[in-house]
């Protein structure tokens, strides 16, 4: 093991130090393991529930009707999910493009969006117009408000009753923090919120944004009352096998919608062919929550390694986990660049490249991305990205599988101690 560790350009020291943080975690990934196995049972009974045949693996093409494989992973997915219906689909591009269909199906010219919860994440901010662009919300008359989390993190309940109107018609709640470093939302907290907004006005959509979020915990917002939840395949649910797409699950009504804006009105669900996703589909659902464990305990275990050196980590070592996303704030952009050059070096694809810092469609800084990834941008696999900008933090998410995040942080950890950044 030592030997391979070497080979691999591990020192002895920085693996040592691994070992004895390692110590201390024991009870923690017994905590993610138990969560892996019960949401592990909870796939597989929706798998069966659903009679999931060896006929759902096979291909469609053209128009797609009648794809029981599609169908039924539909299906799987409100099992899951406890909903009522489900769009899971490789024509949706990423998780922004679900995130628009959602919003821009469910929407009409004169209706406000709402979002409670802060600045929603950086792609989002050109769906909705609050960064001026072509074929926003804002220029088909979808008005947006936003009530900012109060400063110790809360809610601010009375900012956002104040802020419900009569032409509020939507509600997006953003699980996962993003490239943001205020915390994670549990699904608890989002269901307190959605009592709170369903109590003003039962007939608010609420949606959340439930990226980097599924399996971590043993419920989804849907379970407690989420009208519409969304997020992407290249994220937790695809289990990292997933080539591409994004799913839509929720009320029935919502996500109909849904589909007439991704397809045309009309044709709705039913037309989209699968072509050769099924499988990957199917076996990244199931593979999703060991995979989301896999990743949990990589950011726990980062968090534990980093703690110490005077940079701030969120959620902090000890804090209980809402979603994959481990940022640690290095306060200097060497730290970000180290960091994600240690990732990428710890990649099984592209290992030998070097990322720099980019401009990239949709974000307004310069940002620098490790992955590599067997699909390209995948974020449940070992990657890492921050914008470079104050305060320089860089967002660490995935592994699909538990070693090779240990080692891929012990990577990132060596190059951010080479690059003089902390002292062992
Ligand atoms: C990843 C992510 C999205 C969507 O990003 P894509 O890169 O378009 O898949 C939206 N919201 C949050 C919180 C995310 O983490």
């Amino acid at each position: 093991m030592l030997e391979l560790y070497r080979k691999l350009g591990i020192r002895d020291k920085i693996l040592s130090y691994g070992e004895q943080v390692l110590k201390s975690l024991e009870e923690t990934f017994r905590g993610i393991d138990e969560t892996a196995e019960y949401n592990q049972l909870k796939v597989l009974s929706a798998m069966q529930d659903m009679r999931v045949s060896e006929a759902c693996l096979h291909p469609s093409t053209g128009y797609g009707y009648n794809d029981l494989g599609r169908d039924t992973l539909e299906k799987v997915y409100t099992a899951v999910f406890h909903t009522e219906d489900a769009l899971v689909r490789p024509q949706i591009a990423c998780g922004t493009h679900a995130l628009a269909v959602a919003l821009f199906g469910n929407l009409r010219p004169g209706d406000e969006l709402l979002s409670p919860v802060g600045r929603p994440y950086d792609t989002l901010e050109e769906v909705i117009g609050i960064r001026p662009s072509a074929g926003s919300l804002a220029e088909y008359g979808v008005t947006y408000r936003q009530v900012d989390l109060l400063p110790d993190g809360r809610f601010d309940y009375e900012g956002i009753r104040q802020s419900v109107t009569a032409r509020t018609r939507l509600v997006t709640i953003q699980r996962s923090k993003g490239y943001q470093t205020r915390k994670t939302l549990s699904v608890a907290q989002i269901g307190e919120l959605i009592s709170f907004l369903h109590e003003i006005n039962p007939s608010l959509i609420c949606m959340v944004d439930n990226c980097y979020g599924e399996f971590v915990e043993k419920t989804e917002p849907s379970d407690v009352g989420a009208d519409l939840v969304v997020g992407s395949l290249i994220k937790n649910p695809g289990g990292g096998l997933a080539p591409c797409g994004g799913y839509i699950t929720g009320k029935e009504e919502y996500v109909r919608q849904a589909a007439f804006r991704l397809t045309t009105p009309g044709l709705g669900k039913e037309v989209g062919a699968s072509l050769n996703t099924n499988p990957s589909f199917y076996q990244g659902l199931f593979l999703a929550p060991c995979v989301t464990a896999a990743a949990l305990k990589g950011a726990v275990f980062a968090a534990h390694l980093f703690d110490g050196f005077g940079f701030t980590i969120v959620p902090g070592p000890e804090e209980s986990r809402h979603d994959i996303i481990q940022s640690i704030t290095f306060g200097s952009p060497d730290g970000v660049t180290a960091f994600c050059r240690g990732i990428q070096a710890a990649a099984p694809v592209d290992s030998f490249v070097t990322p720099e810092p980019w401009a990239m469609p949709g974000y307004d800084a310069d940002v620098i991305m490790a992955a590599g990834a067997f699909v390209q941008g995948s974020s449940i696999e070992l990657s890492a990205d921050g914008p470079i900008k104050p305060p320089y933090t860089v967002f660490f998410q995935g592994g699909l599988t538990w070693p090779h995040v240990k080692f891929g942080i012990l990577k990132a950890f060596q190059q951010v101690e080479e690059a003089g950044l902390l002292t062992l």
